[in-house]
C-alpha cells in the first residue's frame, strides 16, 4: 500500500479555506470540487493507457488513449458524492458506481447500506472517493468490497487522513495491496468522537447541510 499526500501550494491554500468554519456549504462544495480535481490529477498518475495513432491536420502521430474497461469511479454516500464531479472533470469516460456506507458514532464501525457497482470488477481500477480518511474503518470496508469483486488496483482520494487511519487501512489491506491512497492533507489525530483534528467537521454536513 502507498500514501501520497500531495504538496502543492493551492492545494494547501483551497484546504484552509475549505477547513474554516465560516466557509459556508455553497463555497464548501466549490472548494472540495476543485480540490478534488488537483488531487485527482496525481491520483490518476497511473491509470491504464494503450497506444493510439492519430492524424493531426498537419500529418500523423503517435499518443496515448484510456484503455478498455475504463477506469471506475466510486463516491462512498453520502460526502464522497461531493466529490464525483471533481473527478469526472478530468476523466469524463470513466464509469461511475455508487457505495453507500454508514459510521455506527457508538462503535465507529462501518457497514454498507447500498450498492450499485458491477459483481464482476476483475481487472478493473477502481477510484474510491471519500472525503474523509479518519478511523479508516469505511475505508478498509470499501476497498475490501471492491477486491473481493476483483478490483486489480484501487485508489483512495481523500481531502484530509490521519495517521492511524491510515495505519487501519495498511493494516486491513496489507502492505502489499495495490492500494494507493492519495490525500490533500495529513493531519494530527482523531478526537474522542473520531473526528479529524483540526480537520473541517462533518464533511457531509458541511457539504449538504445537517440532515
Ligand atoms: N467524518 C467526517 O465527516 N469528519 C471527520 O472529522 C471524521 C469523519
Amino acid at each position: 500500500m502507498r500514501l501520497l499526500v500531495v504538496d502543492h501550494p493551492l492545494v494547501a491554500h483551497k484546504l484552509t479555506a475549505l477547513r474554516d468554519r465560516d466557509t459556508d456549504s455553497p463555497t464548501f462544495r466549490r472548494l472540495a470540487d476543485e480540490l478534488v480535481t488537483l488531487l485527482a490529477y496525481e491520483a490518476t498518475r497511473e491509470v491504464r493507457v494503450e497506444d493510439h495513432e492519430i492524424r493531426t491536420p498537419v500529418g500523423p502521430a503517435h499518443g496515448v488513449r484510456l484503455t478498455q474497461p475504463k477506469p471506475l469511479v466510486v463516491p462512498i454516500l453520502r460526502a464522497g458524492l461531493g466529490m464525483l464531479e471533481g473527478m469526472t472533470r478530468l476523466i469524463p469516460t470513466a464509469e461511475v458506481g455508487f457505495l453507500g456506507m454508514v459510521r455506527n458514532e457508538e462503535t465507529l464501525q462501518a457497514s454498507t447500506y447500498a450498492n450499485r457497482l458491477p459483481d464482476d470488477l476483475s481487472g478493473r481500477q477502481v477510484y474510491l472517493l471519500d472525503p474523509m480518511l479518519a478511523t479508516g474503518g469505511t475505508l478498509s470496508v470499501a476497498i475490501r468490497y471492491v477486491m473481493d469483486r476483483g478490483a486489480s488496483d484501487v485508489t483512495a482520494i481523500c481531502l484530509l487522513g490521519v495517521p492511524e487511519g491510515v495505519e487501519a487501512v495498511r493494516a486491513a489491506v496489507g502492505d502489499d495491496a495495490p492500494v494507493h491512497i492519495v490525500l490533500g492533507g495529513l493531519d494530527e489525530g482523531l478526537n474522542d468522537i473520531g473526528y479529524i483534528v483540526p480537520g473541517l467537521g462533518d464533511a457531509g454536513d458541511r457539504l449538504y447541510g445537517v440532515v
